[in-house]
């Protein structure tokens, strides 16, 4: 018999906010312990919670990302249950009404435009964090009262790959939006996963497994990796699944057992009595709705789309948004998008990430310099090159000269990389650099015959070859002319000329 997984994520996510979600304390990661910590974060008692209204903002922004809707009415509950590092001994969250309702996630997977619906994004606070020494044990709390977006998805994926597709594409949206950073290293997103496993056709769903506490997508991609198996085992066997919660265990690369499931009403949930329901007006809304900014896989589309460029440069422009928007008003101004692009990416990035590695071994510190946005700064683990585009000594428009030179055949391909590794360095236009160079190319049919002559005069045994029928040889031939021209005769009319004089 046949088996499918059914897997829904539930993902939790640091919200980019300046302080905590109840009160004024700093959110902020790495301040020695219990620093960041007041009266209301520490649960102490006759304290009032006040909402951080930016958390508020970021969480319906993050409802509008995904498609969703934002209810006219939400509210905040308790869920109590008991936690060292919890001080309240509740932790407050939406239950029934929560701040976004509905939407999806579309992503690329297997050659596809894939879709996960969501649930809900609902908002919350972090706890502490414990620490366990020799002998005692520590919290601290300064992660307590940080504002936490919950986003739930609904159990429309399928296998490790898609899960770990998809929190990806969650993760680009929401640091596109400025909601959150995602910094894994810094805990920002943790995850935890529900997976059931059920024979193919079979309309229930099976019993529901959750792994709690992921904090990393590799982890969640081969924790589903082992626990899809296991459960397909269990049933193999004959054996039953009962709802259960489960740890990963990264080292062992094996799930074990924590407890079988609470079910809800164990956390007794309850309207909390010291926060207002919410009731976002409409010009809050509007607000909210002026920060919505186009989304990942839409970027990418459009860049195929309105450039013709292959997927591969349009997901770097994704990835790199600044370097996506230094290109894009040169290529509405080009006939010939894909060639700025080249130079752009094949180009321009290479020779940024290179000059600012020699910097920072030179023991500067390099800064992100983006005035546009502060997208790219999260991006930036696998786009080193927004170090310095605005720090170009040459005009965007320059890029445009330089491909057109090349187009005109005003220069050859080779010319052209040495105008732009000159324009970069001293920022002069490259028709100006083509002047002083002496690199344009010479279509001058009179002087590249001499040239072909005296090749073929020196090289015989190519030229036989070549007339004997052995078309590679003419390449070579080829190769000596514009090496006697210094790089600078027109290679077409080189090879037109060779042809003709070798009498094919
Ligand atoms: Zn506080």
């Amino acid at each position: 018999m046949d088996y499918e997984a059914v897997i829904g994520l539930e993902t939790h996510v640091q919200l980019k906010t300046r302080s905590k979600m109840w009160c004024g304390c700093a959110n902020a990661f790495g301040a020695p312990p219990n620093t960041n910590v007041c009266p209301v974060c520490l649960g102490m008692p006759g304290v009032l919670p006040v909402p951080n209204e930016e958390a508020l903002r970021l969480t319906a922004l993050t409802g509008l990302l995904l498609n969703g809707s934002i209810p006219a009415r939400a509210k905040f509950d308790r869920k109590s249950y008991f936690y060292p590092d919890m001080p309240k001994n509740y932790q407050i969250t939406q239950y029934d009404q929560p701040s976004t309702l509905g939407g999806f996630v579309e992503f690329e997977f297997e050659g596809r435009i894939d879709r996960v619906r969501i649930t809900r994004a609902h908002l919350e606070e972090d706890v502490g964090k414990s620490f366990h020494f020799d002998r005692n044990s520590g919290v601290d709390f300064n992660r307590a009262g940080v504002p936490l977006l919950e986003i739930v998805s609904e159990p429309d994926l399928t296998s490790a790959d898609m899960a770990y597709t998809y929190l990806n594409a969650l993760k680009e949206i929401l640091v596109y939006g400025g909601v959150s950073d995602c910094d894994m290293e810094k805990g920002m997103v943790r995850c935890d996963v529900n997976v059931s496993v059920r024979p193919k056709g079979q309309p229930e769903l099976g019993a529901k497994i959750e792994i709690k506490n992921m904090n990393s997508f590799s982890g969640v991609r081969r924790a589903l990796e082992h626990e899809i198996p296991r459960q397909i085992e269990v049933l193999r066997r004959g054996g039953t699944l009962i709802q259960s919660t489960r740890r990963w265990d990264d080292v062992g690369g094996r799930t074990e057992e924590m407890r079988t499931k609470e079910h809800a009403h164990d956390y007794r949930y309850f309207p909390d009595p010291d926060l207002m329901p919410l009731a976002p007006t409409e010009d809050w809304l509007a607000a909210v709705r002026r920060r919505v900014v186009e989304l990942p896989l839409a970027r990418k589309q459009r860049f195929v789309r309105d450039y013709q460029l292959p997927a591969s440069d349009a997901e770097v422009f994704k990835n790199d948004v600044p370097l996506g928007d230094y290109f894009e008003p040169l290529a509405q101004q080009s006939k010939n998008p894909k060639a700025v692009a080249n130079w752009v990416i094949n180009n321009l990035r290479a020779k940024i990430a290179g000059s600012s590695s020699r910097r920072e071994e030179a023991g500067e510190k390099s800064e992100i310099r983006n005035p546009k946005s502060e997208i790219g700064q999260s991006l930036l683990t696998s786009a080193p090159t927004s170090v310095s585009l605005a720090d170009l000594r040459f005009k965007p428009e320059a890029l445009l000269e330089l491909v057109g030179l090349v187009e005109a055949k005003t220069i050859s391909n080779s010319a052209a990389q040495q105008v732009f590794g000159e324009m970069f360095d001293t920022g002069k236009p490259p028709t100006m650099i083509v002047q002083e160079k002496g690199l344009a190319q010479v279509s001058d049919s009179g002087a590249i015959e001499k040239f072909c002559d005296d090749a073929i005069a020196a090289n015989p045994g190519p030229a036989a070859d070549f007339r004997a029928g052995k078309v590679a040889a003419l390449n070579f031939l080829k190769g000596q002319v514009m090496k006697a021209s210094k790089g600078k005769a027109n290679p077409n009319l080189v090879g037109d000329i060779l042809e003709r004089k070798l009498g094919t």
